[in-house]
């Protein structure tokens, strides 16, 4: 049983679900910016470690939450690292698949552990700790996973081998951007004919074409005009990439991904890279000529 959980990425989501660990266990973290850890230890009284060998040291699993398996690969094997035999790394970040079979091998070798966690529920699932984790590894590794996860979770489901959690997020965050994409040019084209977006909205939400996007997102960010910051459309693009990657990989036709992925990154160059994921629709917005309100 854990006892000791560090978390390292203390970003708009992590913070939040590294909050609620450390309402259930002794929590070292480490973030890149020490400000916001030594922020975090002031709030919750859990200690910051001036070091990433501090928080190993002082933990029995570890959670990341960085944007890509790329800095995940680059802090957990960085050279001098010491893990020690037993312990197990949760990965939270929406990482790649290929990255992560990988990273759990590289682990181990070293006796440690590997479950690849991502989450989904956006900040204010997190914040409410009631995310919907996916989970990839070995039976016995995400037992003490789920353990340690639930802190944050209202759902948690093991998937499969490691990376199968990771493919899972992908292609619900292709299946957000297709939503996203198509709700968007919908709606403005809708407005554009004589109809309110709230009235749209209401037949489409008692229909079959909603989704979380025409149920949540549009009403609560684009009709208000409120463009809340709490997902980067970067970060969307990122995890569009990786569903891409899934499907090639696997001989599987991405012709509505492919779409999808270039919209995202040619909105992306425009709106820049802390721009919201919902913004999107700015773009389109512009483009169409026309508010969606
Ligand atoms: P943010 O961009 O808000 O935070 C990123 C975190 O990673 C920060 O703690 C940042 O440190 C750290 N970081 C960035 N680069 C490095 C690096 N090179 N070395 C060490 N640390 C680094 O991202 P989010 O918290 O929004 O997202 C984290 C993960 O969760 C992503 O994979 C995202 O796709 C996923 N996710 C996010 C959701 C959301 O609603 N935001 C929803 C579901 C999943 P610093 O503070 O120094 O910048």
């Amino acid at each position: 049983m854990a006892t000791r959980v560090g978390f390292i990425g203390l970003g708009a989501i992590g913070r939040p679900m590294a909050r609620h660990v450390a309402k259930k266990f002794e929590t070292p973290v480490w973030n890149r910016s020490a400000a916001k850890a030594d922020a975090f230890a002031k709030e919750t009284g859990a200690r910051a470690a001036k070091t990433l060998q501090g928080v190993i040291d002082l933990a029995d699993v570890v959670v990341t939450c960085l944007p890509t398996s790329r800095e995940v690969r680059d802090l957990v094997e960085r050279e001098g690292l010491g893990w020690h035999a037993g312990q197990l790394l949760i990965d939270a970040t929406s990482g790649d698949p290929l990255n992560s079979r990988e990273l759990a091998a590289w682990l181990a070798k070293h006796g440690v552990g590997f479950v690849d966690a991502p989450v989904s529920g956006g900040t204010s699932g997190a914040e409410a700790g009631t995310l919907t984790v996916m989970m990839g590894g070995e039976a016995k590794w995400v037992e003490m996973a789920k353990e340690v996860v639930s802190a944050f979770a209202g759902k948690t489901v093991h998937v499969g081998p490691a990376g199968t959690g990771h493919a899972l997020k992908a292609v619900n965050n292709a299946l957000l951007a297709v939503n996203i994409q198509a709700a968007g040019e919908g709606l403005a084209a809708l407005v554009k004919l004589g109809v309110k977006a709230s009235v749209a909205l209401e037949v489409i939400n008692a229909s079959s074409g909603r989704s979380n996007v025409t149920e949540n997102l549009i009403p609560q960010r684009v009709v208000t005009r409120a463009w809340p910051r709490t997902f980067r459309l970067a970060l969307l693009n990122k995890d569009v990439g990786i569903a891409l990657d899934v499907l090639k990989q696997t001989g599987t036709p991405a012709d509505v991904t492919s779409v999808v992925k270039r919209c995202l990154a040619d909105e992306l160059e425009i709106l820049g890279d802390q721009a919201d994921h919902v913004e999107a629709i700015k773009e389109i917005e512009r483009r169409a000529g026309v508010e969606i309100k």
